[in-house]
């Protein structure tokens, strides 16, 4: 007999069916003995009669967390005995045989609990048990049906999907690299991408028109707030697109999704409110504000546009300028002539997404234009030799890159926020701790000394984190 998902025994009234688990909780009520186990499409009773000596008595010796198999008949429980908080609560099976396919370790925690009592660091170590909990099972079910909407979706207007490189240079995009010891051109790097954002302006010069990708990003920064160090974009990229094109793309993609994934959501106001940078500095101290009107009502979604940022933010110490969003983004047509005179009032086509208070997205209009470009370049006080560093994309400006914009949004804090949880660690299947580590794997790890002398790296003692050392 061929094994069943438990979720489908709703259709095998009567029937005698093949399921296999894990054993959630098991109950032993002298004669009988009753097993919820549960796979991953949910859980079921199941019940030992001492008719069924064998089975009975492999009951008997069964676990939590063991994987089991059993073959029974799916019955209907009498009315006053139906569990409501079981999906298949009003069914039950009356087991006939029993294969115990693996045993397993006490675990380290419960299981069956939303899981916010057990210390993280445990959870994380032991990830693969913590999953197994409904609450996190749940999440990464929202975050494929949140990710799948939006790959649909954008297929839907056109876009392609398209990988861009994770062994690349440095994106400057404001953040600290994380580098790649190169062994085949010893003592270069590779930098891991802070956003596929160069990649993403190349495609539009390829002619690409449409792209999107759920990107990884990642940015070696230090503690600060709830961050990873790498996380998941949904990264957008349109030719020929002016700022209203995004901003309808954006929010109507966004509105959609949660109409269709999140029926119970309600967003506060549709259209999304937009409103100025200087405004919502002036009115509420912030450039995310969170525009909820009942702050304790779980279901309620404030989207708001804030748009037309300057380019520039505060002057550095250096005495140069430094790009609000980033150094692609296009001043705003009618402030060009001001670059020349006074940058700093320069206001640029960057908009950002502010959800229930907190930045979920970001994006710009771009420049196309070499020269304007380099203007930037020379405002941001970059010198002959990085401007080199850009020379990619100084020289693709010069043949023919249509005008472009894009958009890029944090999936994970996307999700985070529909799913009511506290921080993203509880939406992303395999986080680090704030300082960077992976418990489970033990990330990051030295590597041997062949390794590192294949690399031509050698470590210097100093260097060495005592702390983390083993
Ligand atoms: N690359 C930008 C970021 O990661 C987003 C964009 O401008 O499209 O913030």
């Amino acid at each position: 007999m061929k094994r069943i998902l438990i979720s489908k025994i709703k259709e095998k009234v009567s029937e005698t069916v093949k399921i296999a688990g894990w054993v959630d909780v098991r109950r032993d009520h002298g004669k009988l003995i009753f097993i919820d186990l549960r796979d991953a499409s949910g859980k079921v009773q199941i019940v030992a009669v001492p008719k069924n000596k064998e089975a009975r008595e492999i009951a008997d010796t069964v676990r939590p967390e063991w994987v089991i198999e059993v073959e029974g008949e799916v019955k209907k429980r009498p009315d006053n005995m139906v569990n409501p908080d079981l999906s298949l609560g009003d069914l039950e099976i009356l087991v006939k045989n029993i294969v115990v396919l693996n045993e397993s370790k006490t675990p380290p925690f419960e299981i069956g609990t939303d899981g916010y009592e057990v210390g993280e660091e445990i959870r994380l170590k032991y990830r693969y048990l913590d999953l197994r909990r409904e609450r996190l099972r749940k999440n990464l079910q929202t975050r494929h049906n949140v990710v799948k909407f939006i790959r649909d979706y954008l297929s839907g207007c056109g876009f392609m999907e398209v990988e861009t490189p994770i062994l690349t240079k440095s994106t400057p995009e404001g953040a600290r690299d994380f580098v790649v010891p190169s062994r085949l051109q010893k003592g270069k790097f590779y930098a891991l991408p802070q956003s596929p954002q160069q990649y993403k302006q190349l495609l539009m010069a390829a002619g690409v028109e449409k792209y999107f990708q759920i990107a990884k990003a990642m940015r070696d920064e230090d503690t600060r707030g709830d961050r990873q160090p790498e996380f998941t974009q949904l990264d957008v990229e349109m030719s020929f697109a002016e700022q209203e094109d995004i901003l309808n793309l954006a929010e109507n993609l966004f509105t959609e999704m949660v109409h269709e994934i999140f029926p119970k959501k309600k967003i506060t106001k549709i259209p999304w409110p937009r409103i100025d940078y200087d405004e919502a500095i002036k009115k509420y101290g912030t450039d995310s504000p969170d525009l909820r009107k009942d702050k304790n009502n779980p279901n309620e979604l404030a989207f708001a546009w804030i748009i037309n940022f300057p380019l520039f933010e505060e002057k550095k110490e250096n005495g140069h300028f430094a790009p609000s969003h980033h150094m692609f983004t296009s001043p705003v047509k009618e402030d060009l002539k001001k670059l020349d005179t006074n940058p700093h009032d320069v206001r640029s086509y960057q908009y950002d997404i502010s959800l229930n208070g907190l930045e979920i997205s970001g994006g710009s209009i771009r420049i196309h234009n070499s020269d304007i470009q380099s203007k930037i370049f020379d405002l941001i006080g970059f010198g002959k030799e990085q401007k080199e560093y850009f020379n990619h994309m100084l020289t693709a400006f010069k043949y023919g890159i249509p005008p472009h914009g894009g958009i890029a949004a944090g999936v994970d804090r996307l999700v985070a926020i529909l799913q009511n949880e506290p921080n993203i660690r509880e939406v992303i299947a395999f986080p680090k701790t704030g300082d960077g580590r992976d418990l489970m794997m033990d990330a990051p790890s030295e590597i041997n000394k062949e390794q590192l002398s294949e690399l031509g790296i050698e470590i210097h003692p100093a260097g060495r984190n005592k702390k983390n050392k083993k």
